[in-house]
């Protein structure tokens, strides 16, 4: 085991920190203040377009692709990732500008790894380019969609093409306007084997019969311009080419795809929890009640040390899943996956409450980056799987392993 960062880690962490602290960190209240007002919604911040293209330039683009694609990013592993996905996780909205926000990220590990050419030319080109973004559509209101093999969206084939009819809510990114592409799961075959039933179909977003509805809120946030769609398909056309991978092989590309993404989410929770514990600290050496500077204070401290333990116990599980991931591939490090995506939103949403309680009243306004963490935090509780589905896969797999 080795506790310090590769020096390619250190330099990448120190371009990416110049990149924020000049073009991230004095824009933030501005952009914050943009999506706040309402006739802005669904729109990007003016000169968003322009930080990606400094990005770029900067070579601080696609840091979440695998060394596989190296033609299109610097080829970093996931454990060489993390700590960047780390400091981008801090300001909520900026890992876009580097091209690695979800849920693109994921559509894309989906297009390289098992879209074919013209797929790939179509959509993984423009998405690796950042010149469109995508959605994911496998959530269904009418089931329990933690358990994937409910989904009850019809893909039914009719000569060269396919029908899609369903009802589809979380839809993430959808309402951005440089959405063009979802990845739409559904049932090609109900009949067959319960795992090989799924399959997933590229739609572009502007095809007849697919409609959003309306955003939905976390917490009253719109997280425009990305935005949450809940969206209807009818009788929604798209030629037999689009299908990823052959039927029924839905679920082999769900398991391929939550993987990385699972774990680039614990990364940034990271991230938020980390600049919650400095704004604790900030807080506690600047303000005073009953005489006492707040870093005066017993239960202060207490708070912001065990903060500090929490946030680096982890951490190390984080860089553990990662560097698993690394060694042995996803499937292998699935239990350590599965631990980091129970613990990191459940600790930092600990952090982050104590982070808005010692910043009073304040601390739950947009003038503070928390209450909006808070929100991303409690909503990574069940995006991308409840915790109880990974306690309960987890569980069984510990138990499994002491079988006999
Ligand atoms: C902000 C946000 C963004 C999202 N983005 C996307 C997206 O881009 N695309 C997409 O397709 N989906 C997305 N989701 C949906 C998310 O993945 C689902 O909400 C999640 O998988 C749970 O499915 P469900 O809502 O149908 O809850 P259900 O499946 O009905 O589960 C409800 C609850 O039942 C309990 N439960 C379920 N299984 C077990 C078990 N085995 N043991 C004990 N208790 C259990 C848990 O408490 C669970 O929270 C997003 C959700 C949110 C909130």
């Amino acid at each position: 085991m080795n506790f310090e960062h590769s020096d390619k880690v250190k330099e990448y962490q120190s371009r990416l920190q110049s990149f924020m602290d000049e073009h991230i960190y004095p824009v933030e209240s501005e952009v914050a203040k943009f999506h706040h007002d309402k006739k802005n919604e669904w729109q990007l911040w003016p000169n968003f377009e322009e930080l990606k293209l400094k990005a770029q330039k900067a070579g601080l683009w696609n840091l979440f692709l695998p060394a596989t694609y190296q033609k299109f990013s610097p080829g970093l592993t996931n454990l060489e990732y993390a700590p960047l996905a780390e400091m981008m996780g801090r300001v909520l909205w900026s890992s876009e500008i580097f091209n690695c926000s979800a849920p693109d990220t994921g559509n894309m590990e989906v297009l390289a790894r098992y879209g074919n050419a013209e797929q790939q030319n179509k959509w993984l080109l423009p998405l690796l380019k950042g010149k469109i973004r995508s959605s994911f559509l496998m959530t269904e209101p009418q089931v329990a969609s933690s358990d994937a093999t409910n989904i009850e969206t019809s893909i039914i084939k009719d000569g060269n093409e396919y029908i899609i009819n369903g009802h589809k809510v979380w839809s993430s990114g959808a309402l951005n306007p440089n959405c063009e592409i979802a990845i739409v799961m559904g049932k090609t075959d109900p009949t067959a084997p319960r795992h090989i039933q799924q399959s997933m179909i590229l739609v572009p977003i502007n095809t007849p019969g697919l409609t959003i509805q309306r955003p939905l809120t976390v917490f009253g946030y719109n997280d425009s311009p990305e935005g949450h769609g809940e969206i209807t398909l009818v009788n929604v056309r798209v030629p037999e080419e689009n299908i990823i991978l052959g039927e029924g092989r839905g679920f082999e590309i769900a398991q391929g795809r939550l993987g990385p993404g699972r774990i680039h989410h614990c990364m940034r929770l990271i991230g938020m929890a980390q600049r919650s514990l400095e704004l604790m600290a900030y807080r506690a050496n600047n303000r005073v009640a009953f005489g006492k500077t707040f870093k005066d204070f017993s239960s202060i401290r207490q708070e912001i040390a065990i903060s500090q333990c929490e946030i680096d116990q982890a951490r190390l599980l984080c860089l553990s899943a990662a560097d698993k991931m690394d060694k042995k591939g996803n499937k292998e490090a699935k239990d350590l996956i599965g631990m980091i995506k129970i613990v990191a939103p459940n600790m930092a949403l600990r952090v982050i409450d104590r982070a808005m309680q010692i910043h009073g009243g304040m601390g739950l306004s947009q003038d503070f980056p928390m209450a909006h963490y808070f929100a991303a935090a409690r909503m990574l509780r069940l995006a991308d799987g409840p915790d109880e589905v990974h306690l309960y896969q987890l569980g069984k797999s510990i138990i499994h392993k002491y079988s006999n």
